[in-house]
């Protein structure tokens, strides 16, 4: 045999030079190539082949006459019970596929033939492609493969295996081929037939039968995507489909493109429904929209603080309630020195016992607590503040505080208790409030026995004539004056109250009945120093007084100021403008 001369067949020979002239020189540069090579005519007509071609043919116990006769290479290997072994085209033939690839329609195809030697069948694998630059030829690799049975065996475990895979898996697996906008599919996983309700055969024969679910404004947007996409890139992608039964779901799509020497694109990827991810997602994006809508208009003020207390959050409500920009509020701290917070009492409230900050140390809700706050212009605003934690998987992770603005309704509770424990014409504290003061006077001195404390009853001499002589408005400016007196000669402790038309009453807290009586000397002679005045007259007022102590050994204030009472009814009758004291 001539090693270094590339043969051609006879058939070859009768179609002219033009067609032979590439195939020869290929088959020049392969005569040295160790790997089996031969060349077929659109025909299936071996046209050329190499030296290692044909000692593998020689050794397979091929009749060297077929070398040499132009046979038909699809013919002898169909005979030989040469098969494809493509998995979507079990049934597709030798001849059909070359057919496929010298039409362009498929790049490459394996099949495996068994040739025979004295030992039994030999297993090759044989690699058809189109010859390049040479229209119409094909060019055959071999290689030596497993025997068959073994590889059926692997090959059935591994079928069955994907195939109990696609079964269980409720994602469509795919793979399809694009050819110039021509979709194929090559696999479909039966899940088509539960999310698509299409069957795999359909999808087989036609692969608009799930291109045409996709929505029309969907498809625009997924060609474009998958167009884009570069080879390797895995692309993923949702889009919306209505089923055959009228159903819209939302399918994700991911994707791996693999492009083929001739520019062929198989995609291989996996299609899932997510419809009910896709609803929950826009379920919380209208929750979220309507979550934003009230934060940013509710009248409440809402802010946000980390677990360090620092405000991370707030709406314009807050922003309006506490007149701070968003910029001096952000970052701030309920400890920040700046906010001077008062309880309703007036004392101070610290910053860790704000609302919020309670409520990050705790991790409970903190409700209805009334702050004072003094805003940056000093005025004070009042605020009815709720303060709750927010967890995050298991953990607290924030504190959400909500508050209005109260300021009008706690100057009115405040006006109206002021009211309610005020006399209007002298400004002093009434009765009720006297009452009250005495009270606490008297349980502290129960309980303190050692404290001296002192009551005093004091009643206007012969002030029906004032209101008679001068009138009412008179007597009301005799009031006051008498008021203002008294209160410039006391201490800042003293309770001093009008109980009565012109009568009055002064606790003097720490003081003994000999004090008291010296302060009440004192009063009496102030009073005399400085007259009333009335519409350009002068007014002589004068006072009787008595004395009692806040004793412990009484069993109520009514029995101490029935002493005090009785003190002054002495003083009245030894002649009024004086002071009486009546120990129990
Ligand atoms: P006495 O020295 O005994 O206390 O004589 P008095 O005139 O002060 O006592 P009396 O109880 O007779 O009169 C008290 C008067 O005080 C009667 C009442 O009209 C007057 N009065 C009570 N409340 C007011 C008030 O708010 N304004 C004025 N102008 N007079 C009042
Ligand atoms: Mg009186
Ligand atoms: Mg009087």
């Amino acid at each position: 045999m001539n090693r270094r001369i590339f043969r051609d067949d006879g058939a070859q020979t009768r179609r002219g030079d033009v067609d032979r002239e590439p195939a020869r020189v290929w088959a020049l540069a392969a005569e040295a190539l160790e790997t089996p090579l031969c060349i077929l005519n659109s025909e299936g007509t071996l046209v050329a082949h190499n030296l290692a071609w044909r000692e593998l043919h020689l050794q397979s116990g091929g009749s060297p006459g077929f070398v040499h006769e132009g046979s038909n290479y699809v013919d002898a290997c169909e005979r030989m019970g040469a098969r494809p072994i493509v998995g979507s085209t079990e049934n597709a033939t030798f001849r059909s596929i070359v057919g496929e690839i010298l039409g362009g329609r498929r790049g490459e195809l394996f099949l495996e033939l068994a040739s025979h030697d004295g030992d039994g069948p030999r297993w090759l694998r044989v690699r058809a492609a189109p010859l390049r630059g040479v229209h119409g030829m094909l060019v055959l690799d071999h290689a030596p493969a497993a025997p068959r049975e073994a590889r059926d065996a692997r090959s059935r475990d591994q079928d069955e295996l994907l195939r109990r895979l696609a079964a269980e898996v409720p994602s469509v697996m795919y793979q399809v081929e694009m050819n110039e906008g021509v979709r194929r599919f090559r696999y479909v996983s039966p899940a088509v037939e539960d999310l698509f309700e299409v069957s795999a055969e359909a999808v087989y024969a036609d692969a608009d039968a799930l291109w045409n679910q996709v929505l029309e404004m969907d498809r625009s947007r997924s060609f474009h995507a998958l167009a884009a996409a570069s080879p390797g890139d895995a692309r993923e992608l949702d889009f919306r489909v209505r089923t055959p039964s009228g159903i819209e779901k939302w399918i994700h799509s991911i994707a791996r493109p693999h492009v083929d020497e001739r520019g062929h694109t198989t995609w291989i990827g996996v299609l899932s429904d997510v419809t009910a991810r896709r609803h929950a997602e826009q379920r919380l994006a209208e929750s979220e929209e309507t979550y934003r809508t009230l934060f940013e208009t509710v009248a409440q003020g809402v802010v946000y603080q980390d677990l360090e207390g620092r405000i991370t959050a707030a709406n314009p409500s807050a922003l309006r309630i506490l007149g701070l920009s968003l910029d001096q509020l952000q970052g701030r701290t309920s400890i920040d020195p700046r906010w001077r917070a008062i309880r309703e009492d007036g004392s101070d409230l610290p910053g860790h016992e704000h609302p919020a900050m309670v409520a990050l140390r705790t991790g409970v809700p903190v409700h209805d607590v009334v702050m004072g706050i003094c805003r940056p212009d000093e005025s004070r605003v009042w605020i009815l503040v709720n303060a709750m934690p927010i967890h995050h998987e298991g953990k607290l992770a924030r504190v959400y505080a909500s508050f209005e603005d109260i300021t009008e309704r706690v100057e009115l509770a405040k006006e109206l208790r002021r009211q309610a424990t005020t006399d209007f014409t002298t400004g002093l504290a009434n009765r009720r409030s006297f009452m009250e003061r005495l009270q606490q006077e008297h349980e502290r001195v129960r309980r303190h026995p050692q404290v001296a404390s002192t009551v005093a009853s004091l009643d206007l001499d012969h002030f029906k004539q004032i209101n008679d002589t001068s009138g009412h408005s008179a007597g009301d400016a005799v009031l006051q004056h008498f008021a203002a007196v008294v209160k410039h000669e006391i201490r800042g402790a003293d309770f001093f109250a009008r109980t009565g038309g012109e009568e009055f009453s002064l606790l003097l807290p720490e003081t003994t009945p000999e004090q008291a009586l010296a302060l009440a000397d004192r009063l009496r002679r102030a009073l005399e120093e400085r007259p009333a005045r009335h519409a350009g007259n002068e007014l002589a007022v004068r006072v009787s007084i008595g004395l009692a102590r806040v004793d412990p050994a009484d069993a109520t204030t009514d029995e101490l100021l029935a002493r005090a009472d009785l003190a002054l009814y002495e003083a009245k009758h030894a002649g009024r403008d004086c002071v009486r004291y009546r120990p129990r």
